[in-house]
């Protein structure tokens, strides 16, 4: 075996570097956070074949004075530390003291650097020796320009990817760091092309829109706080959500990390409001005390390790579920509002009144007449036991005179249904698409669930002739443990071991086929299993939205103006309206704008 011996500080180096540096965007990425530390107001970056051949990194920072630009590249020197004690008080973004050292240890590397008071001075790294020159002349700041990335070590060369796919994780890393420091300008130039000129911005939100302008408009702010923390940010319009999860954004400290408990909390944030295989676009700044969080665990210092993540999980989801919420709601009764010239109030009806009141008396008509409409023709094999109310029942056996009674003002005056599955309106310089099936799941699930919530209990239907439904002994403990709760629900059944007769089905539920909507109940079981208390909301949402979705107006059927109104109003009054309980969208809208493009009355 060989002998033990010490070994050299530039072997230590190299293998540092492995840990520090990846490929050259985490150069570009220590380069820029020691820019950002040293006070810069403006950094400009240079990189030629993908970073690998240079990497210019230039700021008009504080600059070093001799000593300290010599002392820079010695491992662990760093200005920015001095004890134990300020590793838990990290403010700055570097603090180890490695990067500059690592990377002059597998690439050459020059500085060029003056203070305000100093002159000028040029670091030089030759055969393992720090040189110094007196530098020409410059501005206060730091240039350092990174040559042959990897030169020093080819096994570690050979792992990099092309130019593109290098220049590529640099864009990433760039966006990253500029997007959060909205008031330092940056530039970016690939092979002497200038990729980006961001100007410096007081506001986040402008900084955003400089990078991508076509979130404009479509910007949901989010913010919180408390003693433990601060959280600022935004989160995309649903109508922005995307394939991919680029445009996922979150910054601990100003540091941007990746964390799968935030992501999840936002996502959750979301709740129907994204489809499966959807990801959201957010931007999410937390702050909180150093003393709470360790950034230490990961060298690059992209993952961080919270002393509280429960809280934080909360803070997050709470915040994005509020702030969706109330713009997705305000939006649509924006939207929804008639102005004086496109009236759509008949003019007999209008009195003294206000055009607002009479919107909302027609509002309130609407749903007194949806609460007390009582079922009038059964189904077939149904037979009412409660008095309950089934709202798309009650709309589907309205009749014309019913709702001629109550005198209701149609609101929407121009609405027309296609393909007996999709209405089309016209409402402020907007055309709305809406999916009948998916807008009636909506309202029904918000009303079921609010009603839920509210009594505890859904009434319930009895068959006429029970049905039978074959079971596999894998449901059969499942269903056995959540009777009582499917019974609140309004389902009521005998359970024998490898069938059940169903003898009740909620109330509002219009399907003609027990059997398949049963099936979807069996399947919701087995995903959650044993119910604990946390996930019972879930599951009962999730039942509910299958009761929704057996209660509402199917694609194919054909509507009814009045009915067709009714159910547009409806929407108006939910809280989530451009998206079903599983995710689907509700509405598409079609601007004026996009219509004459297409015809091309407009460019
Ligand atoms: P760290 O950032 O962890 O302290 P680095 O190796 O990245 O370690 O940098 C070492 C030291 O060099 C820093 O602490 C700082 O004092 C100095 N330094 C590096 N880059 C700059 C810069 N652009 N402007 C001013 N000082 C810098
Ligand atoms: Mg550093």
């Amino acid at each position: 075996m060989n002998s033990i011996r010490l070994l050299s500080p530039n072997l230590i180096n190299k293998i540092a570097a492995g840990e520090v540096v990846e490929r050259p965007a985490s150069i570009i990425k220590e380069l820029v956070e020691n820019s950002i530390d040293a006070k810069a107001k403006h950094i400009s970056i240079k990189v030629e074949k993908g970073g690998i051949n240079l990497i210019e990194v230039a700021d008009d920072g504080v600059g070093m004075n001799t000593q300290d630009a010599k002392l820079a590249f010695i491992q662990h020197a760093t200005s920015k530390i001095y004890s134990d004690k300020d590793l838990k008080n990290i403010f700055t973004l570097g603090f180890r003291g490695e990067a500059l050292a690592s990377i002059s240890s597998i690439a050459s590397i020059k500085l060029h650097t003056k203070t305000t008071t100093d002159d000028p001075v040029l670091i030089l790294i030759e055969n393992e020796q720090i040189l110094t020159k007196a530098g020409p002349g410059r501005n206060r700041g730091t240039s350092i320009i990174v040559q042959d990335v990897f030169s020093k070590i080819p096994a570690r060369k050979k792992f990099l990817k092309s130019d593109n796919v290098e220049f590529k994780h640099i864009l990433s890393t760039f966006l990253k760091l500029a997007l959060i420091n909205n008031k330092i300008g940056f530039k970016l130039y690939n092979n002497n092309k200038s990729i980006y000129d961001l100007q410096p911005r007081e506001e986040l939100e402008q900084r955003i829109l400089d990078i991508y302008p076509n979130l404009k408009d479509k910007l949901i702010n989010i913010s919180y706080s408390d003693k433990s923390m601060k959280l600022s940010g935004f989160i995309g319009h649903p109508s922005m959500n995307r394939k991919d999860k680029q445009q996922q954004y979150i910054f601990v400290n100003s540091r941007p990390i990746n964390d799968i408990a935030i992501s999840q909390a936002i996502k959750t944030g979301y709740g129907t409001n994204l489809m499966h295989n959807q990801h959201p676009v957010y931007l999410i700044a937390l702050e909180i005390d150093p003393e709470k969080i360790d950034v230490n665990i990961h060298p690059r210092k992209n993952e961080i390790r919270f002393d509280d993540t429960q809280q934080i999980f909360r803070t997050i989801f709470n915040s994005v579920r509020i702030a969706l919420e109330k713009r997705l709601s305000s939006e649509l009764k924006e939207r929804f509002k008639v102005n004086d010239k496109e009236s759509l109030i008949p003019s007999t009806v209008v009195t003294n009144d206000t055009k607002a009141t009479i919107q909302e008396r027609s509002l309130k008509k609407l749903s007194y007449l949806n609460k007390k409409t009582e079922l009038s023709i059964p189904s077939p094999n149904i037979l009412t036991k409660d008095k309950g109310i089934g709202f798309t029942k009650a709309l589907l056996n309205q009749t014309q005179e019913i709702f001629d009674k109550a005198q209701i003002a149609p609101l929407f005056t121009k609405a027309l249904q296609v393909f007996n599955t999709y209405i089309i309106t016209e409402i402020k310089n907007q055309v709305y698409i809406v999916d009948q099936h998916a807008a009636d799941e909506r309202i029904n699930y918000e009303k079921t669930k609010s009603r839920f919530q509210k009594h505890k209990t859904l009434p319930s239907q009895r068959l006429l002739i029970p049905e039978q439904i074959q079971i596999e002994k894998v449901d059969y403990a499942s269903l056995l443990e959540n009777k009582s709760m499917l019974f609140k629900l309004g389902f009521e059944f005998d359970l024998k071991s490898n069938h059940l007769i169903l003898n009740s089905i909620p109330e509002m539920i219009i399907s003609k086929k027990p059997t398949d909507y049963f099936q979807e109940i069996l399947i919701s079981l087995g995903e959650y299993g044993k119910i604990i208390d946390k996930e019972e909301n879930k599951l009962i949402n999730k039942m509910i939205a299958t009761i929704a979705c057996h209660s509402s107006i199917r694609a194919g059927q054909e509507l009814e103006d009045f009915q067709i109104r009714t159910l547009l109003t409806n929407l108006l009054e939910c809280k989530q309206p451009y998206s079903c309980p599983h995710g689907r969208p509700v509405i598409w809208v079609l601007t004026k704008d996009e219509l004459e493009k297409n015809f091309k009355r407009k460019t």
